[in-house]
């Protein structure tokens, strides 16, 4: 069933190339139900829908067997790791339109954030688990995010535009500055878990986890913690 939801996964990387980073986020905001799928971006739509659908039946299996795995893989891997603390659809899918993607899967985090996932890896603190397999550590991502989701009455309320151009600007043009200047030919990247994008009224946000439910926003994308070995495109 697993190897299913890669296959998926996989999938929808190599097809997001085609889209536009707006049209992707619209996709994503059609999986929610806040806006209609449209022509211009039906078969991306399609491929999140069924992601979302085949994480939502999974949510409960814990993800135990793959830990083993993942620990193994880092450490026998050579190349530079990044270890992000919040890596969301949107940057998943620029970094596959920028980079080659050699391997990509992901952890399904059932509570969509950090504290779950450090129990995976019996870690006090996300950066105990960069330093025991030489990670480099960016929280930068989780904590553009809070920005948003934590301080609502303070920001200023998005519409899907804003919030398009809001994220490209802050979070994903700066992870894949920071990505392409690492040096070697193959990188790896992992991350705890993703977030999701909500409506509020005409206005749009994000949250990861806990505040998803406690704002009636669906937890979907937040659940995915990707593991994902990249290489620069020739
Ligand atoms: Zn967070």
């Amino acid at each position: 069933m697993y190897s299913e939801l890669y296959h998926i996964f996989y999938d929808l990387l190599s097809l997001s190339r085609l889209y536009s980073y707006g049209s992707r986020v619209r996709a994503l905001c059609s999986v929610y139900g806040y806006v209609p799928p449209s022509n211009e971006f039906l078969d991306l739509y399609a491929k999140l829908e069924g992601l979302a659908k085949k994480i939502d039946k999974l949510s409960e299996i814990p993800p135990s067997s793959s830990i083993g795995f993942i620990e193994k893989i880092l450490r026998e891997f050579d190349y530079s790791v990044i270890l992000f603390d919040n890596l969301g659809m949107p940057e998943i899918m620029e970094i596959a339109s920028k980079f080659e993607v050699l391997i990509a899967f992901f952890v399904i985090n059932p509570h969509g954030d950090t504290a779950a996932f450090k129990t995976y890896f019996l870690v006090r603190y996300m950066r105990n688990l960069a330093e025991k397999y030489a990670m480099d550590f960016l929280n930068f991502p989780d904590k553009i995010i809070h920005k948003l989701s934590d301080h609502v009455d303070k920001c200023p309320d998005f519409s899907l535009n804003e919030l398009i151009e809001y994220l490209y600007n802050n979070l994903t043009l700066r992870i894949i500055r920071i990505i392409s200047k690492v040096e070697d030919d193959k990188i790896l990247l992992m991350a705890d878990h993703g977030y999701d994008i909500i409506k509020r009224g005409d206005n749009f946000s994000v949250c990861h986890g806990y505040e998803c439910l406690s704002a009636k926003g669906k937890l979907i994308f937040s659940k995915i913690a990707p593991i994902m070995l990249i290489r620069r495109a020739t």
